[in-house]
């Protein structure tokens, strides 16, 4: 009876203690977050998952949690085979977990990009939406970049690169800003920001919408601070020593503005450090690479082609003329019609406007009559418009920038 209980537990010790091995995996440089999949051959990983897991190393210099790994998506698993899509990750060994024992790879796998998510499985994004009413996103150039024609010319630069190797719809408006960082306004401003500690910091304002059983999330406003402290190159090819690359730190931010988040693989623009070494020896080109290329238009794609309809919420244009960052081709049916105020209304005199979207000082305005005739063409100013000359009346005012159109009625008495 002693000898047979010996027996059987030395048996079971033995059944345990199989070793699991990672012969391979396919392919050997990924992109997280896009549903690419991953397989990985070897043996010993148990006929199906039960409580095994696959884990990979992680900005934060950790792998990813036991909980975190087995809510990833595996699309199967077999004694000898697993595949799953892969997680957003920094390059490293990949790690099985067989029923609580750690297996590393021998190789290395390369995460050249990643795209962030809210969750693995399935994968659920915060999109990009038709936000400006013109099929994607304005940003507003702060003045002092505006003033400074390289600065100027910097940011031109990087939206052309962008809208056209991804296909965002992220247009530049035709004049400059001087408002503050606040995400609750509708200005997405590229401004300067004595306060940074970074170099560049990308802001963004998530929201969401519930319709039935479906959450949609979405970008609503974005803020892109630029460090007052860096002593700026704006120009092309490798930066001189001792300057920080705009157009380099602008590849990076507006990176994490469409999707991105970081990873530790040499050469890429989403490598965390941005200035000085080693991403000065690779900031002298003047595009980003081809996995974020990858990484952004398999986002834009999903932004411009979901179905999700409420809370106002429409999908990404795709862009009409990717050089054009300043969308002054866009087609007209996009113009937004924004309210406008008149007062007073009626008016005798002089009539006064009001628009939380516009700058109206200086701005031409039209008057039309009811039957569409102008009759007042004139540049606003504080002092209002004098409407004494007209006739007692309906009057159309307009004001049609690049930007949007806005009309408002008042009646002249
Ligand atoms: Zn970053």
């Amino acid at each position: 009876m002693q000898k047979q209980l010996a027996v059987s537990a030395l048996f079971y010790f033995i059944v345990c203690s199989v070793s699991a091995q990672i012969s391979s995996f396919t392919p050997k440089k990924i992109i997280g977050g896009i549903s690419q999949k991953l397989i990985i051959n070897g043996n010993n990983f148990g006929a199906n998952q039960g409580n095994s897991y696959v884990s990979f190393n992680q900005e934060s210099g950790q792998y990813l949690d036991a909980a975190a790994s087995k809510a990833l998506k595996y699309l199967s698993w077999s004694d000898t085979k697993i595949e799953l899509e892969m997680p957003v990750a920094f390059s490293g060994k990949v790690k099985l977990n067989i029923n609580g024992t750690d297996f590393m790879s021998g190789d290395t796998l390369k995460v050249t990009a990643n795209l962030g998510y809210r969750s693995a499985n399935p994968m659920v994004y915060e999109y990009l939406t038709n936000n400006n009413n013109r099929g994607g996103y304005t940003w507003y150039i702060h003045k002092t970049y505006w003033d400074i024609p390289e600065a100027k010319a910097a940011i031109e630069a990087v939206f052309r690169e962008f809208r056209c190797k991804t296909g965002v719809n992220y247009i530049l408006a035709p004049f400059s800003t001087q408002v503050g960082f606040n995400l609750g306004d509708t200005f997405n401003v590229i401004a300067p920001d004595p306060q940074l500690g970074p170099v560049g910091y990308n802001e963004r304002l998530w929201t969401s919408c519930i319709l039935g059983n479906e959450t949609f999330y979405n970008i609503k406003s974005h803020d892109l601070h630029m460090s007052t402290s860096q002593d700026w190159y704006y120009g092309t090819g490798v930066c001189p020593a001792g300057k920080t690359k705009f157009r380099y730190v602008l590849y990076h931010e507006l990176g994490h503005s469409l999707g991105l988040g970081h990873v530790n693989e040499l050469g890429q623009s989403m490598f965390p450090s941005v200035s000085f070494l080693p991403s000065n020896t690779w900031s002298g080109r003047d595009s980003i690479t081809s996995d974020e290329r990858t990484a952004i238009s398999y986002f834009i794609n999903l932004s411009q082609n979901f179905t999700f309809r409420a809370c106002g919420i429409s999908p990404l244009s795709k862009v009409y003329d990717c050089q054009d960052v300043y969308g002054t081709n866009t087609s007209i049916d996009n113009v937004k019609y924004s309210p406008l105020t008149v007062y007073p209304n009626p008016a005798n005199a002089s009539i006064f406007l009001e628009s939380v979207n516009l700058n109206l000082n200086e701005t031409q305005i039209c008057i039309r009559d009811y039957t569409g005739k102008q009759v007042i063409k004139t540049m606003y100013t504080e002092e209002g418009i004098s409407v004494a000359d007209l006739r007692e009346g309906i009057y159309t005012i307009e004001i049609q920038t690049i930007d949007a159109r806005y009309t408002a009625k008042f009646v002249k008495y």
